[in-house]
């Protein structure tokens, strides 16, 4: 592997070199989206410029150039994933529909009455409120798994809640609120030793280690390409070939058919069943760019750049008065949430915009892990492997200079 030196990788963003209110920009929101290099922003106009077409493999030229673009990035999601098949890879919108996809198809086939989803303290309220939806329309209930006051998912408390009712466990792989990497293969493997299935959300996870879905065994695993370096609107659900010949289809229309009479529809097998209508071509494109060029740098470079500079950054925040960190597991990446005395968040926010710094300040769409604090939100800065140590220092200095208020 190449050093990691990410002064040259910077280079590579476009939208890093820009002042914000006479500061350079600090992009410290990485959990809420990342941004894109060039090579991405490329793969876009390259689309549109030259292969922009409808997805008929056969009809003509550019539809065949598109339709090997889309296919082509359906196997580089594949390998980045170690999926067994592409087959087993869906485009969806994002990690959201992903999990809307899940509830519905296989949630409404096999989930009744009395039976029970066990869910994490640590969920984006996207493995939440899908859940909830499904359990208001059949009688199943949402059972929770407790975290510590670090913020990690207590393992005995999950053993205990699994039972024979148990139909899905949901877990983030890692928390968008705290940045704790929760033990996802262990759970998977507890999970299955009651029967139940595993939907895995790496939405916060893949943009930071290496991930195998086949080593994981996880029967669900979903991403969203914005938080990968990629564009808005695609993202990725995997699935076991097995269960996803067994789902009935989603939505209805083009594309996911093989006969259609007035009578009735056969389907197309998967991935094409999954994926009525018209897909997101350009931007399956572009998220195929985006595994390039991170599988370039080297997912395992990736983490232990940012492993350090974590841990750095955890370090010197700590130091700071009067500022009290949410979410301190020894196994974290990326996510610094905070509380800075009683100076509401929103203000910590401004005050850190003002000077260029971009975080978030809010609930992070993970309320009921702030009720588990008796907080209503955090300061989030977020990091990714184009951040730095300077940024943290300069990060750092500007709290410093704002915790009086
Ligand atoms: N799960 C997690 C852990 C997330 O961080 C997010 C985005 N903040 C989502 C799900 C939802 O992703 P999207 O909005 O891209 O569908």
């Amino acid at each position: 592997d190449a050093p990691f030196d990410v002064q040259v990788i910077r280079k590579d963003f476009p939208i890093l070199h820009q002042k914000v209110n006479g500061k350079p920009l600090i992009w410290l929101d990485n959990a809420a989206t990342t941004q894109k290099p060039q090579n991405v922003i490329d793969a876009l106009s390259h689309y549109y410029q030259q292969d922009n077409s409808n997805i008929h493999r056969a009809a003509h030229t550019l539809a065949a150039r598109a339709t090997d673009a889309y296919e082509a990035a359906r196997e580089k999601v594949q390998r980045f994933l170690g999926a067994s098949s592409s087959s087993e890879i869906i485009f969806v919108r994002g990690t959201t529909e992903a999990i809307n996809l899940v509830a519905q198809t296989y949630g409404r086939k096999n989930i009744r009455a009395g039976d029970e989803i066990l869910l994490s303290n640590l969920e984006h309220h996207a493995n939440i409120v899908p859940w909830q939806m499904l359990a208001q329309e059949t009688g199943a209930i949402i059972k929770v798994i407790p975290i510590s006051d670090n913020g990690e998912v207590i393992l005995e408390e999950y053993t205990r809640l699994l039972g024979p009712r148990t139909r899905i466990v949901g877990i983030t792989q890692v928390s968008n609120a705290l940045g704790t990497i929760l033990p996802v293969r262990e759970m998977t493997e507890i999970a299955h030793r009651h029967g139940a299935r595993v939907l895995i959300d790496g939405a916060q996870a893949v943009s930071h280690q290496p991930v195998n879905v086949q080593e994981l065994n996880c029967d669900f695993y979903t991403l969203s390409g914005h938080k990968l370096f990629a564009p808005n609107g695609i993202g990725v659900l995997y699935a076991k070939r097995e269960i996803l010949e067994d789902l009935p289809p989603w939505q209805g229309g083009g594309s996911m058919i093989r006969h259609v009479t007035f009578e009735k529809t056969i389907y197309s097998d998967p991935p094409a069943k999954f994926e009525a209508g018209t897909p997101n071509i350009a931007d399956a494109v572009g998220l195929g760019a985006a595994i390039d060029y991170i599988t370039r740098l080297g997912m395992t470079n990736i983490e232990r750049y940012e492993h350090q500079l974590t841990e750095y950054a955890m370090q010197r925040l700590a130091e700071i008065p009067g500022l009290r960190l949410i979410g301190t597991a020894p196994h974290k990446v990326s996510v610094l949430s905070f509380l800075l005395n009683d100076i509401p968040v929103e203000e910590v926010g401004k005050r850190l915009a003002q000077e260029g710094i971009a975080v978030r300040a809010g609930h992070h769409c993970a309320q009921p892990t702030m009720q588990r604090y008796g907080i209503t939100g955090t300061v989030r800065p977020s990091l990714a492997f184009y951040n730095t140590y300077q940024e943290i220092e300069t990060l750092v200095e500007v709290l410093q200079t704002i915790r009086f208020r």
